[in-house]
């Protein structure tokens, strides 16, 4: 399958490390100028950009924590005149990635963390996608980066468990509100995969053994495990899917 996005424009948030990097790559290997989105690591969203270039592609980085409102207005005002200093006009690919975790039951999750998870995963996810939504061309894509723990029973990640849920939730309306410009939305669910967002459990061969015990491929993922599946779905190949939920866990707790 050549899944060729050539020529499109993709806005990958948290692109300078992890999954988010990955993605990046992964779309502007398959022909997309990629906006590389980050919160605070300007440096590694530079090496992200270089990586891209060296290897032939197009990209561009741009720094916006997406909690603030005034910082994802700038963001996009950045996008527009950047895109437009390239001869583009319109975004092709959004792909919400940013995102934080938290562990903690019930009793142990505290407001401040509580607020900090929502308005990241959820209020970052939303904003951003409303401001890309006009800039959009018709037949574009929107791709969230869920998690499957906003699947099933997570008691030890609850708070965390329902942003991903809440996610879940967001794409399946807009798919209904963004049909009928041809535009699909679908979330990819990672389960467990090798990043510093698990770097604690990672460093723990017990927890490794585990979690690769509980996968029927018998391993933790890696970003690239979760890039191809949003290249699928960017590519003209994954166009009749929408309002779809994609768990890519290698069959993690089945
Ligand atoms: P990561 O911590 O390496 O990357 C997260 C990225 O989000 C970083 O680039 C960070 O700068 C950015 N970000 C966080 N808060 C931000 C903010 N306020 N403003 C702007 N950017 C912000 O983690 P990752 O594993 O690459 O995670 C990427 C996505 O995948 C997340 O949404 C995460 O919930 C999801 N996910 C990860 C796993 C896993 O096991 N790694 C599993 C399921 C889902």
């Amino acid at each position: 399958m050549s899944l060729s996005i050539e020529g499109k424009v993709a806005l990958v948030t948290g692109a300078s490390r992890g999954i988010g990097r990955a993605i990046a790559l992964r779309l502007a290997r398959a022909g997309a100028l990629v906006i590389v989105h980050y919160g605070q690591r300007k440096e590694g969203a530079q090496e992200t950009v270089r990586t891209i270039e060296t290897a032939g592609g197009r990209a561009f980085a741009i720094g916006a924590d997406l909690t603030r409102t005034a910082e994802v207005d700038a963001l996009f005002a950045r996008i527009d005149s950047e895109l437009a200093a390239r001869g583009a006009e319109k975004l092709d690919i959004l792909v919400n990635n940013a995102g934080i975790g938290g562990g903690g039951s019930l009793a142990q999750v505290t407001e401040e963390m509580l607020d900090r998870l929502i308005a990241t995963n959820v209020k970052g996810t939303f904003l951003v996608t409303q401001r890309a939504a006009p800039r959009l061309r018709d037949g574009g894509r929107i791709i969230n980066i869920s998690s499957m723990v906003g699947l099933a029973a997570y008691p030890g990640s609850i708070a965390y468990a329902l942003t991903k849920a809440a996610v879940n939730s967001f794409t399946r309306s807009l798919a209904v509100e963004m049909g009928g410009r041809g535009i699909t939305v679908n979330a990819v669910a990672p389960g467990a995969t090798n990043t510093d967002f698990i770097g604690k459990l990672m460093s723990d061969p017990d927890k490794v053994a585990f979690y690769a015990r509980a996968a029927a491929l018998g391993r933790i993922g890696e970003p690239n495990d979760i890039a191809e599946v949003v290249a699928f779905l960017a590519a003209p190949e994954g166009g009749w899917i929408t309002g779809q939920v994609v768990e890519a866990s290698g069959g993690m707790h089945l």
